[in-house]
């Protein structure tokens, strides 16, 4: 039967409770355990899709097609295994099967009330994954702090579950912070102190409390936790400020957090891991010998985490061409006036980033432009691709007016326009193309190349497409489709020819970029940007 560790977080949110709980189910997986994670949202919507980037980082989407919480990302980044579906619950999904099952008549008689039939719903969400891939171990986080409103029916179900499955079965790990007062030179204590209390109220008694703090905790301080919160010295961890996330799990396995969670959970606990793979990863991220500057063009750069999958995956492809890759976010909207050459022509490489509606879309095309024209490597992903493509009907095509359909529906020359399959839609959520598609490659194409095959899946999140009334004019002046579904012919690659490097996708690589696997695409365009570099300067 697998066992359950539940992560709550205390003081405030963006704690790093998706890290940790990666950085945990790392170390269990090292140790031979097979652990997923699932994250548990508190907020009404049914999943994040419908959700702005401003407001809730990416959007992350699974194998299987769910829009769901950019944590998802971590998971498999670290584990280098796919979530699905079922790793990610929202109160919208709990409370939408709840009321589906009122109204087909399944609590007949009865009033439907938060407890038991939330809570009941949330523990059989909990214990859903169980069955799926026998897990010893399966990691639930908990989104939201302890106080918060709407995390009370998860608390509530958390203890039950604890209640019902026992103490060696289930147990609870808290994120929580030691702020440091820098006027006192002090860390203190009492927030912590204040949010365990906020736990216990729910009749959660924590097992283990994981301390984020700037400066390194004391004896006395991990002491005075400990007396204060109830939990054992020892399972009072240490979680100081990293140089890097992917420094986390080997700080978690220096504070044996590991350990402490198997003799909980009375699992054997054997060898220490060696985390071989991992150290050698880290070695090469932290002693780069090249470096390469690389422009992402997006229009919600104001908040990194809107393209949290993009910065990792250039992490990931940097390490392992031991080449440190900055990465300047750069405001479409910036590059819409004469002077936008100048934020674009020092990079060694441009990267047009996801994204929907019209804002900042000219900018896009204009860097494109300029990137075509001097042979800058280029890397267009979804949005990117099909700014791309309007781009070059435009300017080489000489299709004056050429647009993407959400841009302008009554453009003469769509050459980016909805799916057949999307015109029917109305709902707006979970209906995009999404998930994984197989696509055949070309061989002797730089993607072939980079990965090594010429039959690839990749995952996808979007309603518009290349047309394909305006591909054999595309590939008769340059732009080569390389990639195309075999099922419905539809665009999933295009390459310039005669460029070093313009390679635009209509999926998502950077989902499935990991630190044991970095992305093909993403490792051929940094060394491209290497190789722009060397050439240029
Ligand atoms: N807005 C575009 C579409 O829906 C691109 C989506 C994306 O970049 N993910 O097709």
């Amino acid at each position: 039967m697998a066992k359950h560790i539940f992560v709550t977080g205390g003081v405030t949110s963006s704690l790093g409770k998706g890290i940790i709980s990666a950085s945990l189910a790392k170390l269990l997986q090292e140790r031979g355990l097979n652990v997923t994670i699932q994250k548990f949202d508190p907020y009404i919507n049914v999943d994040p899709g419908t959700l702005n980037p401003y407001e809730h980082g990416e959007c992350y989407v699974t194998e299987d097609g769910a829009e769901t919480d950019l944590d998802l990302g971590h998971y498999e980044r670290f584990l280098n295994k796919h979530t699905s579906q079922a790793n990610n619950v929202t109160t919208g999904r709990i409370y939408q099967t709840v009321i589906n099952k009122e109204r087909s008549g399944d609590y007949l008689g009865k009033t439907v009330q938060v407890i038991p039939h939330i809570t009941d719903e949330i523990k059989r969400r909990a214990r859903l994954l169980e069955a799926s891939d026998n897990y010893d171990i399966i990691i639930t986080e908990i989104g939201g702090t302890a106080g918060d409103i709407e995390s009370l029916p998860y608390l509530e179900a958390l203890r039950q579950l604890r209640q019902e499955m026992g103490s060696t079965n289930l147990i609870c790990l808290h994120l929580t912070l030691i702020p440091y007062l820098r006027a006192a030179k002090e860390l203190k204590t009492k927030p912590t102190q204040h949010s365990v209390k906020e736990l216990l109220q729910t009749g959660i008694q924590p097992d283990i409390l994981v301390c984020r703090t700037e400066h390194p905790i004391t004896d006395e301080i991990r002491a005075k936790i400990s007396r204060f919160c109830n939990v054992n010295k020892n399972s009072v961890i240490e979680a100081i400020d990293a140089e890097t996330i992917y420094d986390v799990p080997l700080l978690m396995l220096k504070e044996k957090l590991d350990v402490i969670v198997l003799r909980k959970l009375k699992l054997k606990v054997g060898e220490e891991p060696e985390m071989k793979a991992w150290k050698k990863f880290l070695g090469r991220l932290k002693n780069p010998t090249n470096v390469v500057n690389v422009g992402l063009i997006g229009k919600y750069n104001e908040l990194q985490d809107a393209y949290k999958s993009i910065y990792e995956a250039f992490v990931h492809a940097g390490a392992h061409n031991e080449c440190k890759v900055n990465v300047t976010p750069i405001h479409s909207q910036d590059l819409e006036d004469d002077r936008f050459i100048q934020k674009i022509e020092n990079l060694d490489g441009v990267l047009i980033a996801p994204g929907f509606g019209e804002r900042g879309i000219e900018g896009k095309i204009n860097a494109i432009k300029y990137v075509r024209e001097n042979k800058i490597p280029f890397f267009g992903i979804c949005l990117g691709l099909q700014c791309a493509v309007v781009e070059f009907s435009r300017n080489v095509l000489k299709l004056k007016n050429a647009q993407s359909e959400e841009v302008n529906e009554n453009a003469k020359h769509k050459v980016v326009h909805f799916m057949p399959d999307q015109l029917q839609i109305e709902q707006k959520g979970g209906t995009m193309r999404l998930g994984a598609f197989d696509c055949k490659l070309k061989k002797n194409s730089i993607s072939a190349k980079a990965y090594g095959s010429l039959d690839i899946s990749e995952r996808h999140r979007h309603r518009y497409e290349i047309n394909n009334e305006y591909v054999a004019d595309l590939r008769k002046a340059g732009l080569i489709p390389v990639g195309i579904n075999p099922e419905n012919k539809l665009v999933e690659i295009m390459e310039l020819k005669g460029h070093p490097h313009f390679v635009g996708v209509q999926f998502h690589p950077e989902l499935k970029s990991t630190v044991e696997n970095p992305h093909p695409l993403f490792m051929a365009f940094v060394d491209a940007c290497l190789q722009y570099r060397k050439g240029n300067r």
